[in-house]
């Protein structure tokens, strides 16, 4: 038995997760038709959707769609400054795992706000070292990639996933494996077509109880309303056994999370919470609203429990965890 297998096994034994059953009925191909060079923009938001606990998604041109005034203009931009940082920082020291190019050091990316540095915000704030120039994959999603690579068996069991408003190269990367039902979930999911998605109102999932081993829903929560009630849903439609993934921005140095409903304003939150959209910054007792909605919580991170091989090499952050949610 290889080391990963004997590490997946006896992780899998501490945090079991169930096969799909035998008689489901296997998902067609999934080959993604993406285009290279689609434009990924936030959808703005409106105050009453934010009010009536929508969640954030991306926006994707249609492939081929045509490139016309400011946005042909700053797609060009971007290529040409993502040309010549691979020109100028090819080498070795990051490296990419969704497209296998490495570089000497990745983009910047991130918020700068007042607010994620005086909490010692995790998995939020302006980062070193983030972005692949190449594919456009960050901190999170390789950080994720590992995580399921290394402490679960989600590559290699037959497994079905709901995964909500996904980042893309995570989703491409488990819609690439036969085994794994992706399904993709978003409240505005024409957003989402290539990974053939549906409408989910996070705090109302239509789906049946148990209908899925595995959830993401990574930097959601925090632009729900109602969180709990979306806690409470997605451990309502995990598998016992079964498991998710409930990353958030998450204040270090905070034993409450902040939030007040009198905050409503752009300008506010961004002050409060460090962006316009989100509506709390969550504090340590996030994990108690887990652990209310059901959850068994754990927190596992690849520098500290060591999980990965030569972990420097994928520029992750290292104060951020993977934060798990366990159903029994
Ligand atoms: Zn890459």
């Amino acid at each position: 038995m290889s080391d990963k297998m004997r590490l997946n096994r006896s992780w899998a034994s501490c945090h079991p997760f169930c096969p799909r059953p035998e008689d489901a009925i296997p998902s067609p191909s999934r080959r993604p038709a993406f285009a290279w060079g689609t434009r990924r923009k936030y959808a703005p938001m409106h105050p009453a959707q934010i009010e009536a606990g929508l969640v954030r998604v991306h926006v994707l041109d249609p492939p081929h769609s045509p490139a016309t005034g400011v946005n042909a203009f700053e797609r060009a931009i971007r290529r040409a400054r993502n040309q010549l940082f691979k020109a100028v920082f090819s080498g070795e020291g990051c490296s990419c795992m969704f497209c296998g190019k490495s570089y000497r050091r990745f983009l910047h990316q991130g918020v700068r706000a007042d607010v994620f540095k005086k909490h010692r915000v995790s998995g939020a704030g302006f980062k070193k070292n983030v972005r692949c120039p190449n594919c456009g994959s960050n901190q999170r999603t390789r950080l994720l990639h590992l995580f399921f690579e290394f402490r679960t068996e989600i590559y290699e069991k037959d497994v079905r996933v709901l995964h909500i408003s996904p980042k893309r190269p995570i989703a491409r990367e488990l819609r690439r494996h036969q085994n794994i039902d992706h399904v993709c979930g978003a409240l505005f999911p024409e957003r989402f077509a290539e990974f053939r998605a549906v409408r989910l109102d996070v705090t109302d999932i239509e789906f049946a109880d148990g209908e899925f081993d595995v959830v993401i829903c990574n930097h959601v929560l925090e632009h729900v309303r109602e969180d709990e009630t979306a806690m409470k849903e997605i451990y309502r439609v995990l598998t016992p056994g079964g498991f998710a993934v409930l990353q958030v921005p998450l204040a270090l140095d905070l034993a409450e999370t902040l939030e007040d409903p009198k905050v409503v304003e752009k300008r506010e939150r961004i002050h409060a919470y460090g962006q316009k959209d989100h509506l709390r910054l969550y504090g340590l007792d996030y994990f108690d609203r887990l652990r209310n909605a059901g959850f068994r919580v754990s927190r596992d991170n690849p520098f500290k429990n060591q999980w990965v091989p030569d972990v420097e090499n994928f520029c992750l952050d290292k104060d951020e965890d993977i934060f798990l949610g366990s159903k029994d």
